[in-house]
């Protein structure tokens, strides 16, 4: 049988060999380093982990990536067992050993007698010889790479430093203060959800923001943002009144509460297709997060606002896969590269490891003559996989973490809050059962 061609060996790339290895078929994954590094990369192993060790919440039902965790876990992950076997104590995290966590990584796909790990650099697309190939080259894909797939996807922009907006729970905006209205009623007159501030309020905020502390790594002063689409603390920078001229315009909009005109206005904007998640517009930052989390609570309307993702900065590489990817994670313009990992626009070592499994799951059935198998809805693989190749809003899709906003709703009886959480997770574990009992018989 031909191998799969797996491009990368990073949380996606090391996770996706593993699930089509264990499916039966051969792969031959491809990492540059140590031939050719990246700006953040430390070492030579697989799965290295480029900055925290921590996969965050290992809480099944309240936390969205703690119930990725206990899936990745069901469905077999290699990133998850070796999670596991080396994690260090950090509360309700799920925290490891870095280096003891990337070497088992390394051994478990060495020791496997259909992975083979070739080192060096793909410098451009992969050859046409290779009939399936997935590409998990991560957020510092290597220059001639990332190049190649702008040809092929013709997607302006690839790779950036970019600043990314937070994204607030609907449900937890007051709407005692807060109010849906689109600036001079246009669209449907109420696709925009407004927080009015007065002018004391405005005053307060600019000052919050030029006296916050801002989270930019040292190396990356001096760096071009994304089409000039400047963080609020520069914009407030540039003078006092540049953000009331700027996204914070007050102007086509009526608060029908006070029926007065604000001094200025935070504007938030539907992020999913659910209605769940709603993204402050032009709110793009690079403060800590901390600073974030008080300066935005400040608002009127945000107070007990909860963050489905807060603001930050990165170099960042990946694709607009909404546009660009099938639901099975293939390249629509190029079917024989499948794509998977932080690229796909996933954030975070788990959700690029989830979807690397998916990925390698895919490619393995295909490669076995079966049809890939979707993962349900209501689970964190399948909410996670929707937003990307679909659910999520191609014009603003920015990298997105797994939360309980990308969930389907639960039906039938009202819920009080705290146990919407774990029946969302109960459901997604019992569909998940359902799943993987599906793909085991096919498998057979
Ligand atoms: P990676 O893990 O980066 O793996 C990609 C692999 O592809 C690398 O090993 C690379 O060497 C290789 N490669 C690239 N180009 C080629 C090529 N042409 N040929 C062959 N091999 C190639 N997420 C968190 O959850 N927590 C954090 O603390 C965190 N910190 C981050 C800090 C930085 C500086 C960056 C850039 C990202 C951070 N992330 C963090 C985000 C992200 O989750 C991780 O980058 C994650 O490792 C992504 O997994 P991946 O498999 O997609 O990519």
């Amino acid at each position: 049988m031909q191998p799969i061609h797996v491009v990368g060996g990073g949380l996606a790339g090391s996770e996706a060999a593993w699930q089509i290895a264990r499916l039966g078929v051969p792969v031959m994954l491809h990492e540059m380093r140590p031939i050719r590094g990246t700006d953040a990369h430390q070492t030579d192993g697989l799965a290295e982990l480029v900055c925290s060790n921590s996969f965050r919440s290992d809480d099944v039902e309240n936390n969205a990536v703690g119930l990725l965790h206990e899936e990745m876990r069901r469905a077999d992950s290699l990133i998850l067992q070796c999670g596991d076997r080396h994690k260090v104590p950090a509360g309700g995290a799920l925290a490891v050993d870095r280096e003891a966590f990337s070497e088992a990584v390394g051994a478990a796909l060495a020791d496997h007698p259909l992975v083979t790990v070739e080192r060096g650099e793909i410098e451009g697309l992969p050859p046409e010889t290779w009939d399936s190939t997935i590409i998990a080259t991560g957020p510092l894909t290597s220059p001639a790479l990332a190049e190649a797939i702008r040809d092929l996807t013709g997607e302006k922009s690839l790779a950036f430093f970019d600043a990314i907006a937070p994204i607030v729970y609907k449900d937890s905006i007051d709407f005692s203060k807060a109010w849906y209205q689109s600036r001079y009623d246009k669209g449907d007159g109420a696709d925009y959800i407004n927080c009015p501030l007065d002018k004391a309020g405005y005053e307060a905020f600019i000052e919050a923001l030029l006296a916050a502390d801002t989270a930019l790594a040292k190396e990356w002063e001096g760096t071009p943002y994304f089409d000039g689409c400047l963080p609020i603390e520069v914009m407030a920078e540039r003078g006092p009144e540049t953000l009331r001229f700027g996204p914070m315009k007050p102007v086509g909009l009526t608060n029908p509460h006070s029926g007065e005109d604000a001094y200025a206005v935070v504007q938030l904007r539907q992020d999913n297709k659910l209605g769940t998640l709603y993204n402050m517009v032009g709110f793009q930052t690079k403060l800590k997060h901390g600073a974030q989390v008080e300066i935005f609570r400040a608002i009127p309307g945000l107070e007990n606002a909860r963050f489905a993702r807060l603001g930050g900065l990165h170099r960042n590489t990946f694709l607009n896969s909404p546009t660009l990817l099938d639901p099975t994670l293939r390249l629509k313009a190029a079917p024989r590269l499948r794509f998977a990992g932080q690229i796909t626009g996933v954030e975070g070592y788990v959700e690029s490891a989830a979807i690397g499994l998916l990925a390698g799951r895919f490619a393995a059935a295909e490669r076995l003559g079966q049809e890939p198998s979707m993962p349900p809805r209501t689970t964190a693989f399948g909410a996670l996989i929707d937003h990307i190749t679909g659910g999520a809003h191609a014009e603003t899709f920015q990298p997105m973490n797994v939360n309980f906003g990308l969930f389907p709703p639960l039906e039938g009886r009202k819920m009080r809050k705290r146990e919407r959480r774990p029946a969302m997770a109960r459901r997604a574990l019992d569909d998940l059962a359902g799943w993987l009992g599906q793909n085991r018989a096919a498998a057979e």
